[in-house]
């Protein structure tokens, strides 16, 4: 017997076909927010389709759950306010309407009136993006970084293993899958004996993160604390973090990174929630020294999250070439975890809002290829990529399409995935 309330039953089967390879089989059903006609509307991904909320909300499907307006939003903000009390018995209705032998109120409706097919609709960013953060949480990635940047000095900065570091980004220049990157033009010095120089960036990367949701927000004075987290956190996307490492290695001191990342930043569309990610929650590494206490956390809170990000070149494409795998990884070991990210972010009394965007940092292993940034994959230009066309790249160049995936899986749970986030890099303003 399947326990009534466990939506991640790897047993559980949608009455809507599914293929076993696909990211969204019913015990994901992630949340976005997708364009039909002229309106935006919340939709739940299943298998291929999309479930359209909003509809199913005025055919009084969740009337006991929450209020239609919720769902009936053209974003997700109203119903990230709304908080856990709402989400757990949302999630819960949905999965019993799409899983056969559950509510079979919505497969005995007029069905196909509350369904589309994902390729017939463009997705729309999930919620509106008040603030965003991005941390740097990966030691592995801060180890890098610190020794490319910093030669002659010590990789990690004294503050890295005591704070969860961070900076504010652009939250108006958040872009959802697919949408073109135009390379920014900026300040660089290059070598470091030149003088500074404006131009088209000559070192355009990619950070591969993930992100989570903030979801009813905290007053001004109030942290987060650690143990509150999951009251919070609506769920994780993926995030790719565009860096343009000329610009940033010039301007980032003493303030931090600025235009050298506030021109793009690209989401994927489906916001998969804490509740899917369940079965995949794992320890994190050891912690040294032990985090202060308001830092603490007595429950694992790391996620066994498989990441990747591919590389199609225009000449790749144009010879049917199809994208390569540059480099994989695991979100599972990253330093600092999400609980003690908010609760750091908000330890000074500082406002989070619903549909706030923290993102990891970039997302690093320790094995050759599992690095989630060309600057670290390429040691900064010194050792190229050869691709499987012969050609071969240090950073991004004009007609490249990167694009980011990530999943779960492991024995005993069925897989589940979280899309992907596209983009292809456009020749800079002339
Ligand atoms: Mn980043």
């Amino acid at each position: 017997m399947i326990a009534p309330d466990d939506t991640t039953d790897p047993r559980l089967e949608s009455w809507i076909s599914v293929s076993p390879e696909s990211d969204f089989p019913i015990q994901n059903l992630p949340f976005g927010v997708f364009e039909r006609g002229d309106s935006q509307r919340l939709g739940v991904a299943i298998g291929e389709r999309i479930l359209d909320l909003s509809k199913a909300a005025q055919a009084g499907f969740f009337d006991d759950v929450c209020e239609r307006e919720l769902l009936q939003a053209p974003v997700l903000n109203p119903l990230l306010a709304a908080g856990r009390q709402t989400w757990a018995p949302l999630r819960e209705r949905l999965s019993q309407l799409l899983r056969i032998g559950g509510d079979s109120r919505l497969r005995d409706a007029n069905v196909e009136r509350f369904l589309c097919r994902q390729a017939a609709v463009e997705m729309r960013l999930p919620m509106e993006v008040g603030d965003y953060v991005d941390f740097y949480s990966s030691i592995e990635h801060a180890t890098n970084l610190g020794r490319l940047f910093r030669p002659n000095a010590e990789a990690l900065l004294p503050n890295w293993r005591w704070l969860p570091v961070a900076y504010h980004g652009r939250s108006s220049t958040i872009v959802i899958d697919g949408t073109p990157i135009r390379r920014p033009c900026g300040q660089r010095k290059m070598p470091a004996d030149a003088a500074p120089e404006f131009g088209p960036s000559r070192r355009l990367d990619i950070e591969l993160e993930t992100g989570f949701v903030e979801g009813p927000g905290n007053e001004l004075g109030m942290p987060i604390a650690v143990a509150d987290a999951r009251e919070h956190i609506f769920g994780l996307l993926l995030v790719n973090d565009w860096s343009a490492r000329d610009i940033q290695a010039w301007e980032y001191q003493p303030l931090g990174p600025f235009l050298g990342k506030s021109f793009a930043t690209t989401v994927s569309p489906w916001i998969v929630t804490l509740d899917a990610l369940e079965p995949f929650r794992v320890q994190g590494p050891p912690q040294e020294p032990p985090p202060l206490s308001y830092l603490r956390v007595d429950e694992p809170w790391a996620y066994a999250i498989s990441l990747a990000f591919d590389l199609q070149t225009q000449q790749m494409e144009e010879r049917g070439i199809a994208p390569q795998t540059i480099s994989q990884t695991s979100f599972a070991g990253m330093y600092w975890n999400v609980a003690q990210q908010l609760a750091h972010a908000t330890a000074n009394g500082a406002v989070t809002r619903p549909g706030d965007l923290f993102a990891s940092g970039t997302i690093s292993g320790s094995e050759p290829g599992s690095q989630g940034s060309l600057i670290e994959l390429t040691w900064n230009g010194e050792r190229p990529i050869t691709l499987t066309d012969g050609e071969s790249r240090r950073f991004l160049e004009d007609g490249d399409e990167v694009t980011l995936r990530g999943w779960c899986e492991k024995a005993g749970a069925r897989r589940i995935g979280f899309g992907c986030a596209r983009g292809r890099i456009e020749p800079a303003n002339a």
